[in-house]
């Protein structure tokens, strides 16, 4: 998988302060597209073990107390990204106790593949479905166009 952006302290992308991971890939091609720089799969730079290290680190690091996780894009549930984002989801359960992980995609829940609801079985938030422009609402919280659905899942 690759990456675009990793922010170690964020208050935009979800509650509280957060740590957040933009990853690369997404084959919705909204029309409105804040970010069609991510939509290639092999845009940005390799998801590494040393990244991977350093957000467990930071999500566990006292001295900036982080709320939890914030995964999105591209779309962390693109086929070609779903099983890294499996096991970096898992292993934020196993080892970041307490913290919560938000994620964004454009597909809808009820969309979803058997592989993709491993994903959601283990997140506590997602917002689902496409950017529609003429839906957009810059009021609604987290997410960009009212179609959107936030799903508490825990
Ligand atoms: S799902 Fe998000 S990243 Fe993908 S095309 Fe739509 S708005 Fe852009």
């Amino acid at each position: 998988m690759n990456i675009h952006q990793y922010y170690p302290v964020d208050i935009v992308n979800g509650p509280g302060t957060r740590c957040t991971l933009f990853v690369a890939g997404c084959e919705h091609q909204c029309p409105g597209c804040y970010n069609k720089s991510t939509w290639r799969l092999n845009s940005g730079v390799p998801m590494t073990l040393e990244m991977e290290e350093r957000l467990i680190h930071d999500l566990n690091d006292c001295r900036i107390p982080r709320q939890g996780l914030s995964l999105s894009g591209g779309d962390p549930l693109h086929p070609a990204n779903v099983a890294d984002v499996l096991r970096l989801v898992k292993r934020v359960r196993r080892q970041c106790h307490g913290k919560d992980i938000w994620l964004w995609t454009g597909y809808t829940l009820a969309q979803l593949t058997a592989q993709q609801q491993q994903v959601v079985a283990e997140i506590d938030v997602l917002i689902d479905g496409k950017f529609v422009a003429a839906l957009r609402d810059p009021m609604l919280p987290w997410r960009g166009s009212s179609n959107q659905v936030i799903h508490y899942l825990r």
